[in-house]
C-alpha cells in the first residue's frame, strides 16, 4: 500500500503540480505552518514513535498534499494516529510546524466525513484523557490501551519495538504529571466553555 502511494505521489509530482491544496492546508493552520518549506528530508517519519503504525509517514502525506491527492490525504490514518509528541518539529531542518498541519487535517477530514478508520476517534479520545489526567502523552499508555482495545494480536509484535523505546528512554513505563497541573486544566476547561459557546 505504501508503495502503491509512493508512486502515485511520485506521478503527482511529475505532472504540474497543483499547489491549491497545500496552500488551503497552509491557511487553516494556526499561526505559520511553514508546509510549503518542506524538502522531504524524512527527518519526520525517523522521529515519529507511532510512524510504523501511520499508512503515511508525514514526508510522505507532505508529498500526496503537494501533489493535490485530497482525497488520499484526507482518508489516511496519519493525522489520528499522530499524538502530537513534537519530536518531528523539534527535529525538522525546515521548521515545519508537523503536529499543527495534523491538527488541520483532522479538522478538514472531519468536515469533508472522509476518515475511513474507526479506531482513529478512539485513539484521539484516549489521547485526551492522557492529557487531560497528566498533562501531557503518556505513550505507553497510549498504546497499551489502543492496542488491547483494537489489535491484541498484534501486542506480542509490538513489545520488541516497545522494549527498545524504553531502554533508549524515548519513552516511559510510567506516567509522569506536569506541575501545576491545576492550572492546565483551567486553561482545558476554559476551552471548552469557548468551544460550547462558538
Ligand atoms: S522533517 Fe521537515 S523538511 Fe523533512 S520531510 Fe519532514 S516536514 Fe519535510
Ligand atoms: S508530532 Fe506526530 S508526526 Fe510528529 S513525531 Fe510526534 S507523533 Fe509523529
Amino acid at each position: 500500500m505504501p508503495q502503491m502511494t509512493d508512486e502515485r505521489v511520485r506521478a503527482g509530482m511529475t505532472r504540474e503540480e497543483d499547489l491549491s491544496l497545500l496552500h488551503e492546508v497552509s491557511m487553516k493552520t494556526a499561526g505559520v505552518s511553514r508546509l510549503e518549506m518542506c524538502i522531504q528530508c524524512g527527518t519526520c517519519g525517523g522521529s515519529c514513535p507511532v510512524a510504523l503504525d501511520m499508512d503515511h509517514t508525514p514526508r510522505m502525506l507532505f508529498a500526496m498534499l503537494r501533489a493535490g491527492m485530497r482525497e488520499e490525504v484526507l482518508r489516511s490514518n496519519t493525522p489520528w494516529i499522530c499524538v502530537s509528541c513534537y519530536h518531528c518539529v523539534v527535529r525538522c531542518p525546515q521548521e515545519v510546524h508537523i503536529a499543527d498541519v495534523m491538527y488541520t487535517l483532522k479538522g478538514m477530514a472531519i468536515h469533508a466525513k472522509l476518515y475511513s478508520d474507526s479506531t482513529a476517534p478512539h485513539f484521539s479520545q484516549t489521547f485526551v484523557d492522557m492529557v487531560e489526567s497528566f498533562g501531557r502523552s503518556y505513550e505507553f499508555g497510549l498504546a497499551s490501551r489502543h492496542y488491547l482495545r483494537h489489535f491484541p494480536l498484534r501486542l506480542p509484535g509490538m513489545m520488541p519495538m516497545g522494549l527498545r523505546m524504553i531502554t533508549k528512554g524515548r519513552m516511559a513505563m510510567t506516567p509522569k504529571r506536569i506541575k501545576q497541573m491545576d492550572q492546565l486544566t483551567a486553561i482545558l476547561d476554559h476551552a471548552k466553555t469557548l468551544e460550547l459557546t462558538s
